[in-house]
């Protein structure tokens, strides 16, 4: 727990479900005030807000599109009408689309990067808006992926977008830092949520992604949780501009794991 969170307003996109689930929730244990944002499942938004206000935080759903600015403009109007304030955006929503980049259509190649990097850009414009005209300190964590680093074939419009919101997270961590707005990044790896739920339901392909990590195991969105929790915190105060890697060691090349090369 972080008592400094107590009665922080937050705002956490794609929170019905998944990491943005499991960020909201924590955010509710840690006494804070929550807009659940979700696209398409209202019924698992109420959920999520009713464990927060099981666990003693307070939240409400707002549905809203990330890559619509009015989308945006309605979560960020939800925090500021509901409970007055707002401290912490979290630009969690995202979506995949495989697919072999040569076959790749326009329009798929569009909807990857206008959901995971444009929303990351509308989710913190609106943030630094706010924090900039009320003259106040603040705090903005973009979900990445261990794909901001690790190249992906066939998930090349994915692997664009995260690479391009790690940039995006450090030039505006250096934009915003003499505002003491802090903008961080986190990098989960493979973590068992609803966008893996597919592949997972797989045993083969369940086990080539757990050898894909040293530790040897699939990560649980509460592990990424309390990775936005310590960034939304002020126990991180002097950091700004890092992507924490939540990943079992994923990126810690772990072909290597054995001496090999
Ligand atoms: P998920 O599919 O379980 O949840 C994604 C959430 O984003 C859902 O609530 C969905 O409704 C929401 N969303 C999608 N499009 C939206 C839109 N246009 N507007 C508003 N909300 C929208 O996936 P997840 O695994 O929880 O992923 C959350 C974030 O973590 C994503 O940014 C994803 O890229 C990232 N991530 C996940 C993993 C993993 O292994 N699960 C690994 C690395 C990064």
């Amino acid at each position: 727990m972080y008592k400094d969170l107590k009665n922080k307003v937050a705002v956490v996109t794609g929170g019905s479900k998944g990491i943005g689930r499991a960020v909201a929730e924590r955010f509710g244990k840690e006494q804070m005030r929550v807009v659940v944002n979700y696209n398409s499942d209202a019924q698992q938004a109420a959920e999520a807000v009713q464990a927060i206000e099981a666990q003693g935080g307070q939240a409400v759903s707002v549905h809203g599109d990330v890559s619509s600015e009015a989308g945006v403009q309605g979560l960020l109007d939800a925090a500021v009408q509901q409970f007055g304030r707002l401290d912490v955006w979290v630009n969690n929503a995202g979506m995949e689309i495989k697919s072999p980049t040569h076959e790749l259509s326009l329009a798929d190649w569009n909807k990857v990067i206008t959901i995971n990097e444009t929303g990351v850009f509308l989710g913190a414009k609106a943030a630094l808006n706010y924090f900039k005209a009320h003259h106040q300190s603040g705090n903005i964590i973009n979900m990445s992926s261990v794909h901001e680093q690790i190249p992906w074939p066939t998930f090349a419009s994915y692997a664009a977008a995260k690479g391009g919101v790690k940039l995006f997270t450090q030039t505006i961590a250096m934009e915003y830092a003499k505002d003491g707005i802090r903008v961080n990044g986190i990098g989960p790896g493979a973590i068992n949520t609803p966008i893996n739920a597919e592949k997972f339901a797989d045993k083969a392909q369940y086990d080539q992604t757990v050898a894909m990590v040293p530790m040897n195991r699939i990560g649980k969105p509460e592990e990424v949780a309390a990775g936005a929790a310590w960034l939304a915190s002020a126990e991180s105060s002097y950091v700004t501009g890092i992507t924490l890697f939540i990943d079992g060691g994923m990126t810690l090349y772990p072909a290597f794991k054995d001496g090999q090369g």
